[in-house]
């Protein structure tokens, strides 16, 4: 039996968690479930899987839940903070975290259940981004497990060589083929992207997931981010890693080998498949998810990214090459820039000018501690808001 806390628990991967964990009651006892402002959801999750903490990062929404717990005679001991995130996955009753908050928010946990050798599976991107190298080296330190959970890592690591570990170099493989759906606006006319709404940007063709990372999808930034991922986790240059345009999603990924083989990874569009796989790692379980009709999906179409269409995805290799805190100087000017147009502060097309300008204007710096990744964050983000103020 395993213990698992899951990081940002009333979230689309949260959820999706929890589904699974529900599923394998012998193999998973769920011991920490964490949240921002979503009580009610909380409260729900707490009551049917009795885990013994909770975690919300304000006091008030904390003690409302502390509350209706015990109203409830349920024994959940609730914690507040952000401190709080970190306690709870490093508890000894800990052996896996669910990285499942969205952007920075995550990182200092994250980092913690690394350094603490927990197996981390990763679903918030952003904090591998951000910090590269030092979240890598901290996962060699300590021996953690790092299986990825976005749907394009996990099929790369199941593709890869076996008794493959993330960060390790396999000489064997040519490239890495990551796959796109292309999001919403593939085939939108160029110039109708100036006027598109928030609401049009995060209905997402094939995926249901969170608000920020179906904004990142249409912009063709979850690529970027999703490529900047991929050098770290397989230790791989950019010109390793090809992106792949592939409309129906069927294909989450692809290696190719040196002999000339190209494994691909399939299944339905459905995040339990992943977090199955990564839950039950190195065995299989059942995920839920409902078996692959090929019949129904009939064909599969590869087509070139369009970097014109998509300067994020352009902005993402530059990031990667220039390294250092570059990559964490991106990350937060595109949440900023995300925000904003989810608030309706700034066009859809503004986005990729927000990331650009702070790319050119933030000091880039080494990422060789923590304190540098988040000075690099915040000065990222005093840029960005000022430069959107201007817009
Ligand atoms: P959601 O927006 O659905 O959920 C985010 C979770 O994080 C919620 O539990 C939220 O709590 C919590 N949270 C938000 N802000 C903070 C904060 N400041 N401090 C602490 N907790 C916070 O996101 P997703 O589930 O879609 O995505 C989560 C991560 O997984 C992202 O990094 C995303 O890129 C990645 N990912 C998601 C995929 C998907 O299919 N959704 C696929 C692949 C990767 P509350 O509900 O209370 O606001």
């Amino acid at each position: 039996m395993k213990g698992i806390c899951v990081l940002g628990s009333t979230g689309s991967i949260g959820v999706s968690t929890l589904d699974v964990a529900g599923r394998h009651p012998d193999r998973y006892r769920v011991v920490a479930l964490t949240a921002n402002h979503n009580i009610d959801r909380l409260f729900e999750q707490c009551q049917r899987f009795r885990p013994p903490y909770a975690v919300m990062i304000d006091e008030p929404p904390a003690a409302e839940l502390r509350r209706r717990l015990r109203d409830a005679g349920i024994e959940t001991e609730v914690l507040s903070g952000v401190r709080a995130l970190e306690a709870v996955c490093v508890l000894p009753e800990v052996d896996s975290v669910m990285a499942a908050i969205v952007g920075a928010a995550g990182l200092l946990p994250t980092l913690a259940a690394a350094r603490a050798g927990k197996t981390v599976l990763l679903a918030n991107k952003e904090a591998l981004v951000m910090s590269g190298p030092l979240f890598m080296s901290a996962v060699r330190e300590s021996g953690a497990d790092l299986l990825p959970i976005d749907s394009e890592h996990n099929a790369i690591f199941q593709c890869m060589p076996a008794n493959y570990h993330a960060g390790r170099t396999a000489p064997e493989v040519r490239r890495i083929l990551l796959t796109a759906s292309g999001g919403p606006f593939l085939r939108k006319g160029l110039g109708e992207l100036h006027d598109v709404t928030p609401a049009e940007a995060v209905a997402h063709p094939n995926w249901v997931m969170g608000r920020k990372i179906s904004v990142d999808s249409a912009t063709m930034m979850n690529k970027g981010l999703e490529l900047i991922e991929a050098c770290l986790l397989f230790n791989a240059p950019p010109e390793l890693v090809q992106v792949v345009i592939h409309p129906q999603s069927v294909i989450h990924s692809m290696v190719d080998y040196v002999d000339g083989t190209v494994l691909a990874q399939m299944g339905n569009p459905d995040m339990r498949i992943p977090i199955a796989h990564a839950m039950a790692w190195p065995e299989r379980f059942d995920s839920g998810a409902e078996p692959l009709d090929l019949f129904a999906v009939k064909r599969l179409d590869f087509e070139a990214p369009d970097f014109q269409r998509f300067p994020c995805l352009q902005r993402a290799y530059d990031a990667v090459r220039a390294g250092g805190t570059m990559p964490a100087i991106l990350n937060a000017a595109n949440e900023l820039a995300v925000a904003s147009f989810l608030d309706g502060g700034i066009r859809f097309t503004d986005i990729p000018d927000v990331i650009s300008h702070c790319m050119m204007s933030v000091p880039v710096g080494r990422a060789d501690s923590i304190e540098t990744v988040l000075e690099a964050d915040r000065s990222a983000r005093e840029t960005a808001g000022a430069y959107i103020r201007k817009l």
